[in-house]
C-alpha cells in the first residue's frame, strides 16, 4: 500500500508517547521532593541504616525521593545531631589522599598483603579514568573498567568508582573509597575510614558501621559481576584502612562481611517498594524544606514511620519521630524487643489498662505476665509499707 501523501498545512500530529513505568515513578518523586529541590544521593551508609529499620515507610519514600532529611528535621523544628565537623572532614580527606597516592601503590601492596598473600606483589597497578557524565554514565564506565581490569589480569585500582543498586524499585548510586581488582579476576572493596587503628584493633562499633556500610557495596558490586560471563568473584572480605595510633600512617585489616551482607541483602528484599508508598499519599504532598512548618509536619505524618530508639544513630528525623511516638503512647519508643514481648499492645496506655485488669484478653500471654508483675509489684509495695509499718527505732 503507498505511504499517504502529506498536504501541506495538515502534517500528522505526532504520536505521544506515554511515559514508562520508571519516568512517571521518577517524576512522582521529583514533585515529592520540591520542584527547585535537588536529589540528595543516597548513600551506603544510609541504605546500610535503611536496612536495618525495613519497616519504616517514611524513611524509605524520603530517602527514594532524595529528600535531605537534615534539612527536613531542621524545618520541622528538630534538627538532628548529626554531622561531621569541617576539620574531621578535611582529615579524612587528606588521609584518603595519602593512602591513595603514587597511584595507590601502598594501597594495593596492603589489599595483597591482607587478602591476596599468594599473588604477586603489585608493581605498578593501573588506576582507569572513570570520569563520565553523570550518575547512570559513571556507573556504566565502572561497569566498563572492572570488565577490562578482569580481562587484564592485573592489579587495578578503581578510584572512587560509581555502583548502582535497585532500592524498593528505584535506582540508588553508591560511591565506595576504592574496589581493587586482584589478578586472578575477583574483586575488593575498600573503605578508608579516619578513626584510628590503635595496636591492630579500631573501635568495635565503628568498624561495624562500616562493615555494615561495605556490605552494601559488595551487594552493589555483585549486581555488576552478575553482567559479566563468566562472573568474577566479589570477595566478602573488605579492606578497612584506618591511621595507625593517630599518625597519617594506613593500617590495614580485613573484614568479613559476609553476615552483614545476607541481612542488608534480606532487610532491603523486605522494603515495600516506594511506588507503592508514593501511591499511598495524599495528592499534593510535598517535603520541600522552604514549606510553611504546618504543611511540611502534615506531609511526614502522612507516612507511616516505625520508631525506636536504635533511629537516635541512624537517622536524622529521630528526635522528630521520638516525639511523636512519645505524644501517641507508642511502646515502640521504649525500644524493639519490648515491643516485640508486647504481642498486639502497641499504646503504653493499653499495657497499663492490661496490668490493671482493665481490658486484655487475659489468655493472651503478654497480658497474663503484665498482670502477674503487676500483683507481683503491689505484693513487693505492700510488704515493704508493713515493714515500715512494724519497724521500730532502736
Ligand atoms: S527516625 Fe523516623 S523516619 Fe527515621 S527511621 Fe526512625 S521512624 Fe523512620
Amino acid at each position: 500500500m503507498p505511504a499517504p501523501v502529506p498536504v501541506p498545512g495538515r502534517e500528522p500530529i505526532p504520536k505521544q508517547v506515554p511515559p514508562t513505568r520508571g519516568t512517571r515513578l521518577r517524576q512522582r518523586l521529583a514533585e515529592l521532593r520540591g520542584p527547585a529541590v535537588a536529589a540528595q544521593p543516597l548513600d551506603a551508609r544510609a541504605l546500610a541504616a535503611l536496612a536495618a529499620n525495613p519497616g519504616c515507610k517514611r524513611r524509605a519514600i524520603l530517602d527514594g525521593a532524595g529528600v535531605n532529611k537534615a534539612a527536613l528535621a531542621s524545618a520541622l523544628g528538630s534538627p538532628s545531631a548529626f554531622g561531621q565537623s569541617q576539620f574531621a572532614f578535611m582529615r579524612g580527606n587528606a588521609f584518603e589522599a595519602r593512602v591513595k597516592a603514587d597511584g595507590g601503590a601502598e594501597l594495593l601492596r596492603l589489599v595483597q598483603e591482607k587478602l591476596d598473600a599468594g599473588a604477586e606483589p603489585p608493581v605498578a597497578g593501573l588506576v582507569p579514568d572513570l570520569a563520565a557524565v553523570g550518575p547512570e554514565g559513571r556507573a556504566a564506565r565502572t561497569a566498563l573498567a572492572l570488565r577490562e581490569a578482569t580481562a587484564a589480569g592485573a592489579w587495578t585500582l578503581l578510584d572512587h568508582p560509581m555502583l548502582a543498586l535497585d532500592v524498593a524499585g528505584s535506582p540508588a548510586f553508591l560511591e565506595p573509597d576504592a574496589v581493587v581488582v586482584h589478578p586472578d579476576g575477583s574483586w575488593t572493596v575498600v573503605e578508608i575510614k579516619s578513626f584510628p587503628m590503635l595496636d591492630g584493633s579500631a573501635d568495635a562499633a565503628k568498624v561495624g558501621a562500616a562493615a555494615r556500610q561495605a556490605a552494601v557495596y559488595v551487594l552493589a558490586l555483585e549486581r555488576v559481576a552478575d553482567r559479566l560471563t563468566p562472573a568474577p568473584g566479589v570477595r566478602h572480605s573488605v579492606l578497612l584502612v584506618c591511621p595507625k595510633d593517630f599518625s597519617n600512617l594506613p593500617a590495614a585489616s580485613a573484614v568479613d562481611v559476609r553476615k552483614q551482607r545476607s541481612v542488608t541483602r534480606r532487610q532491603l528484599d523486605r522494603l515495600t517498594r516506594i511506588e507503592d508508598i508514593a501511591a499511598a499519599l495524599p495528592e499534593g504532598t510535598c517535603f520541600a524544606p522552604d514549606l510553611p512548618t504546618p504543611d511540611l509536619t502534615a506531609a511526614v505524618e502522612s507516612v507511616p514511620a516505625t520508631y525506636a530508639p536504635e533511629c537516635l544513630s541512624t537517622c536524622e528525623l529521630a528526635f522528630h519521630c521520638r516525639a511523636r511516638s512519645r505524644t501517641e503512647g507508642a511502646v515502640t519508643s521504649l525500644g524493639r524487643s519490648l515491643r516485640a514481648e508486647l504481642g498486639g499492645l502497641a499504646r503504653v496506655d493499653d499495657v497499663l489498662s492490661a496490668a490493671r485488669g482493665e481490658s486484655g484478653d487475659p489468655t493472651d500471654p503478654a497480658v497474663a505476665a503484665l498482670r502477674r508483675a503487676a500483683e507481683l509489684r503491689a505484693e513487693a509495695l505492700g510488704s515493704r509499707s508493713s515493714d515500715r509499718k512494724g519497724a521500730s527505732c532502736p
